[in-house]
């Protein structure tokens, strides 16, 4: 794995002639932001004391060095920032062509999604990336539904595990995600609880740090105890709370009236839905748009979501006051559900509405660079040089906590590679320290039982 600066505009142009496909020249390709094509520049000399995580990070980029487990490239932040940027707004066409140069940053599953799309491409090399995704989802539709109806149905044969008290309440769970997924509107309860845990998931897809701050901090709100509780009236201090918290100079609401406490959480998420009106964030205002039905005790649609179902799943859970046993029955059927990071079927159906620049960065998601802790923190590894490593965010998801000593789930000839351009970079460049080098392969044996061969290093 060297440094190999990557200038699109030629690469396109190469593939172009190689490949003989839809003439796409009739598009311009932006070239890639010139961030993309610097080399890796440590901006450190000599001592590693204070090297930052988002430095080492940046020791991936441009294809310097693969991840430790599986050998991948890896992208930087600044890499797939650049590139969303770049294909924002062009076709998929031009989109699936360009990522032809990337194919070894990606595994199967990634390879066969591109391949999928391009193909598809090329019957409408126009089209958006969510056009495609529409054009791939029918039958991936079907196959995602018919595994989704399986778990459903193992999960209802479980009920007998629970009190008789909290099984209608499974059944309606199943019931309403059968609906979801059938794409039919049904009512079910409001639950703050649930539409903060969402929101605050999808925050983060926020522009601004200071917008994702703001709905949060209006999402908290919602979940103040005061409107659960029947005969407590709403008072000055909640009602100044909610005006500093939405920024507001007043309120229209009566707060002496039978529905205010309705009111006063309309007019919050309304709020929430006006930031997101703001920044253009559709998955937002629908929520908040699917959330006030649900407070109104109307029917609304909305899209089955695995994370919402284990979450609702497992409120029910703790309602029956069920056992650590019991509970993990219901949630390791519940993880058999398809989820975007490892099914293709449901990554296309996630997102098939989405704008060029959500689908990328989702595409790329698992393929970005993170920085491995070798010896995890929970077993006093230190969070210093000596005990990082780069993994893309796949294989760190595989490692997670689990012992990897005596079930290696990886590669074992990647750590090698790895350590090999690192004893490069340190003999020819000084980008390390020695001793950080014998120190990182001596965590690395501790926890995997990989030993690496370090005799290239050159110590004084
Ligand atoms: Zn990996």
């Amino acid at each position: 794995m060297k440094i190999a600066p990557i200038t699109l505009n030629n690469i396109y142009h190469k593939r172009n002639i190689e490949n003989n496909h839809t003439d796409y020249s009739q598009y311009r390709v932006p070239v890639l932001n010139s961030n993309l094509q610097d080399k890796f520049v440590p901006s450190f000399s000599g001592s590693f004391i204070n090297l930052h995580k988002s430095t080492f990070r940046n020791y991936a980029q441009n294809r310097h060095i693969g991840c430790i487990y599986c050998n991948r490239h890896m992208f930087t932040n600044k890499e797939r920032d650049s590139i969303c940027k770049t294909f924002k707004d062009q076709p998929s066409a031009v989109f699936t062509t360009l990522m032809g140069s990337f194919f070894d940053y990606f595994d199967e599953a990634g390879i066969e999604l591109l391949n999928k799309m391009d193909n598809m491409s090329m019957s409408y090399p126009k089209a958006k990336i969510n056009k495609i995704l529409q054009a791939l989802s029918p039958d991936s539709e079907d196959r995602l539904i018919d595994l989704q109806k399986q778990t459903f149905g193992e999960i209802i044969n479980l009920k007998k595990l629970l009190p008789e008290s909290s099984r209608s309440e499974l059944e309606r769970l199943i019931q309403n995600s059968y609906d979801c997924i059938n794409g039919k509107a049904f009512i079910q309860d409001y639950s703050a609880k649930e539409f903060n845990y969402q929101l605050k998931r999808l925050s983060e897809s926020l522009n601004k740090p200071q917008t994702t701050a703001y709905v949060n901090n209006m999402a908290d709100l919602l979940t103040h105890p005061i409107y659960k509780a029947e005969n407590t009236p709403l008072n000055n201090k909640i009602m100044s709370n909610v005006l500093r918290t939405t920024k507001s100079p007043h309120y229209n609401i009566d707060l002496t009236s039978n529905n205010a406490k309705e009111k006063v959480q309309l007019f919050i998420i309304n709020k929430i839905k006006k930031a997101a009106e703001n920044e253009n964030n559709t998955t937002i205002i629908n929520l908040c748009d699917i959330t006030k039905k649900r407070l109104l005790g109307q029917p609304a649609y909305s899209k089955f979501s695995n994370k919402a179902f284990t979450y609702k799943l497992n409120e029910i859970l703790g309602n029956s006051s069920s056992t650590d046993e019991i509970k993990e029955i219901f949630n390791n059927i519940c993880n058999k559900l398809p989820k975007s990071s490892n099914s293709i079927d449901a990554f296309i159906v996630k997102n098939k509405d989405a704008t060029n620049m959500a689908i990328i960065n989702n595409l790329l998601d698992q393929y970005m660079v993170t920085i491995e802790h070798i010896v995890p923190s929970s077993k006093e590894g230190a969070n210093d040089i000596s005990n990082w490593a780069l993994a893309c965010k796949k294989c760190n998801g595989i490692h997670g906590s689990s012992d990897i000593k005596t079930n290696y789930p990886f590669d074992r000839e990647a750590p090698q590679e790895y350590f090999n351009i690192i004893i490069d970079d340190c003999n020819n460049k000084n980008f390390f320290n020695p001793k950080d080098i014998i120190k990182m392969a001596d965590n690395f044996y501790k926890i995997t039982d990989i030993k690496v061969d370090l005799s290239k290093l050159k110590v004084d």
